[in-house]
């Protein structure tokens, strides 16, 4: 894991963010309270500003200001969660170098655990873990046969995709749209809509 591609990918997160605008904001209003695109685009803007100071420091001190910076910023349910996710990826980081992509799969799936740890929930549950379990999963069966990068891109992409998709028909157990019973079918989770967007597009910087 590089800095410098981390400070790349919090540019690319925040423009793609940010062209999601309408969509994220329709999703949450569907079946949460409208402030989804507004929590992320906070994160995304706090973490742009942070740019000189992550700058020089080593990869693991990224991922932890970067989660911190989180907690503090994104706030709603998400905000915690997606914080947990980053001081995880940092806590494993430091324990040794994340240098293949084997060992960085190995870091994504113990950060998307201790997610669930954080927030009780687990797949099937129409949260933005139906897109980061399929994309966990995918990331570690493919590095372990030492598939190539570009094929694991694409396929982390793909999971990421189902696996939003796939929150459409599902009753919400957790958070908000717990709220709504059956009314929350035909929608999909605006968590696990934004996640995969931010999946996708961290894999398509990836690829180059
Ligand atoms: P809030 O619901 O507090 O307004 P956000 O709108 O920022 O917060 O985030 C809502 C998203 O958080 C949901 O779409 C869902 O994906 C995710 N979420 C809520 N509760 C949980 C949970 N317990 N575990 C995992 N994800 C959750
Ligand atoms: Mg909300
Ligand atoms: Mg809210």
């Amino acid at each position: 894991m590089r800095t410098a591609f981390i400070l790349e990918a919090i540019a690319a997160v925040n423009d793609a963010v940010l062209n999601s605008e309408a969509e994220l904001e329709s999703l949450d209003r569907e079946i949460g309270d409208g402030d989804h695109f507004i929590n992320l685009k906070r994160g995304c803007a706090a973490l742009l500003a942070m740019r000189d100071e992550l700058a020089p420091l080593p990869p693991a001190d990224v991922l932890q200001r970067i989660g911190m910076k989180l907690l503090s910023t994104i706030g709603g349910a998400s905000g915690p969660l997606i914080a947990t996710f980053f001081m995880t990826m940092a806590k494993v980081e430091k324990a040794g170098d994340l240098n293949s992509l084997a060992e960085i799969a190995a870091a994504f799936h113990a950060s998307v655990e201790a997610i669930k740890q954080r927030g009780k929930a687990d797949a099937g549950e129409k949260t933005l873990l139906d897109t980061l379990i399929p994309v966990a999963d995918t990331f570690s069966r493919l590095t372990a046969v030492n598939a190539e990068p570009a094929q694991v891109f694409d396929a982390i992409q793909q999971a990421a995709e189902q696996g939003m998709l796939s929150t459409k028909d599902m009753v919400a157990t957790k958070g908000r749209a717990a709220f709504l019973g059956e009314r929350a079918i035909g929608h999909i989770d605006p968590g696990a809509r934004s996640s995969q967007i931010i999946i996708h597009t961290i894999a398509e910087l990836a690829k180059q």
